[in-house]
């Protein structure tokens, strides 16, 4: 229905023509880049070909500008919330695949879903990314809709609850989404694996998600129908990253062009070992770090003002680098088995999970190492319910503007972790940083304004936002 989302052809004629770029070219395409408008595909290809060291550093060096002019210091925290891991499909490189035997399947039940709520809360997170499998009876799509009420029903013994939850489940129909018009979400997320037709044949050999263009239609069908903050995303591993990258350019321009909005998030998964998923334990097109680095680089380039969400799919170590690559967005305390937060309190049952973590630090442990490292740990909600999101969020993403509403957000939300979930350390460290970053509010109202947030925090009040 919607012609030339995906052009195979331009992409390899593209990455083809911009073979072994020189560092005129690659300089100018840099200094385009600083203007913060996005790149043209005929540029993204260029930069994806950058394979020397020297050139590969003016590429972070642009990115870390860029990085720091709209998103600043902020970093957005989140965890996932897994509530079934039944799924009907067969893809080869996940562990909920239907051919996988060995794994315990469970959908929780609502009274189970408000138990990984409390847990969630109690690491003081404010964000959920909302997932389940495809297909089974048990995690129909209304189910879904019921344990989203259920995890916004939950409030704790500080008085706090879940303020958004983003979803990331199969493509829905038309109607589906008119349901979900109906209840509060955030942004609504599907990857589409790979964009290679070929190989996302191969790798999804049966199921209602063997179908290419029934999930790469997705998000037009979603703005159509007016969901307004949509994520786009590619699994990194399937093909060559360097397609993938190029297509989710195209995706964006697509939606953009049809919708005069781009997606609101790009995540950037790699394949991870996987229990029985033979391309997880067989990589096809493994993506080194040194590629991994440069591919968020050139992302944060060519669409500036996307967030862009990495999980703990990543060691602690990568996510740092990438943290001043460009990533803006990072989940923390991570489990991918339904109930898992509830049950890491009792017991460990990996065999559950959808693949393998690399950063299991907890929550509270990635909070403070996030501050150590100078970044503010956000658990901002304030644009999602204000209404300034989909075009609206695009206009107010302009640099200096993120800074003067996410940064005094970002502020305040850790001002309320700080005092209601942190450890005595963690807290010492995050009033410095509070002091620090405070200064680097661009307007004086608004910084006395937080000023004042802050002093009401510390008297009792909540969820004080601009
Ligand atoms: N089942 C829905 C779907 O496939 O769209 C919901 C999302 S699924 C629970 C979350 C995502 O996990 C998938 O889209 C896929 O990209 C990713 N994933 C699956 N297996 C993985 C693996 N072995 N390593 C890393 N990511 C994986
Ligand atoms: Fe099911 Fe999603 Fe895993 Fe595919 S990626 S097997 S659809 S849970």
């Amino acid at each position: 229905m919607y012609d030339n989302i995906i052009s195979e052809s331009q992409i390899f004629e593209l990455l083809s023509k911009a073979q072994k770029p020189d560092s005129i070219q690659i300089d100018d395409i840099l200094t385009k880049a600083k203007e913060m408008k996005g790149l043209a595909k005929e540029d993204v290809a260029v930069l994806l070909n950058i394979e020397d060291d020297d050139n590969l550093q003016k590429l972070y060096d642009a990115a870390l500008y860029i990085k720091e002019e709209i998103y600043g210091n902020r970093l957005v925290l989140f965890a996932p919330l897994y509530v079934s891991n039944h799924c009907a499909n067969n893809c080869l490189y996940c562990g909920f695949r239907a051919e996988n035997k060995d794994i315990h399947r469970h959908t929780l039940t609502l009274d189970q879903v408000k138990e990984e709520t409390m847990e969630l809360l109690k690491q003081g997170h404010k964000r959920a990314l909302m997932l389940m499998g495809e297909g089974h009876k048990s995690c129909t799509f209304d189910y879904f809709l019921e344990t989203i009420d259920a995890v916004y029903s939950v409030v704790d013994d500080k008085g706090s609850s879940i303020r958004r939850i983003n979803i990331e489940i199969a493509p829905l129909t038309d109607d589906e989404f008119q349901k979900l018009k109906n209840v509060k979400i955030g942004t609504y997320t599907v990857f589409q694996e790979t964009y290679h037709r070929e190989t996302y044949k191969q790798m999804h050999p049966s199921g209602k998600k063997s179908d290419y263009d029934w999930r790469l239609e997705v998000m037009h069908r979603a703005l159509k129908n007016g969901i307004q903050d949509v994520g786009i995303g590619a699994l990194f591993g399937l093909f060559d990253y360097k397609f993938e990258v190029m297509a989710l350019i195209q995706h964006a321009e697509s939606l953009d062009r049809e919708f005069n909005v781009g997606p609101h998030t790009i995540s950037i998964p790699r394949i991870k070992p996987a229990a029985n998923a033979p391309m997880a334990l067989h990589i096809p097109h493994q993506v080194s770090d040194r590629d991994f680095k440069k591919l968020v680089a050139v992302l944060r380039l060519a669409v500036p003002y996307t967030g862009m969400i990495l999980s703990t799919r990543e060691s602690m170590d990568m996510r740092t680098e990438l943290i001043d690559l460009g990533i803006s967005q990072i989940s923390a305390g991570s489990k991918t088995n339904p109930g898992g937060y509830k049950q890491a309190m009792n017991e460990h049952d990996e065999d559950s999970s959808q693949f393998c973590l690399n950063d299991g630090r907890t929550s509270g442990e990635i909070i403070h190492d996030v501050i150590r490292m100078g970044h503010v740990p956000s658990f901002c909600t304030g644009c999602y319910r204000l209404g300034r999101v989909g075009a609206d969020f695009m206009d107010l993403a302009k640099p200096g503007l993120i800074k003067l509403h996410c940064l005094p957000n970002g502020i305040t939300t850790l001002k309320e972790y700080l005092e209601d979930y942190a450890s005595p350390e963690t807290k010492a460290l995050g009033e410095a940083l509070i002091e620090k970053e405070i200064m680097n509010i661009p307007a004086e109202n608004i910084r006395n304004r937080t000023r004042e947030f802050l002093n009401k925090i510390e008297n009792g009040e909540r969820d004080l936002y601009f």
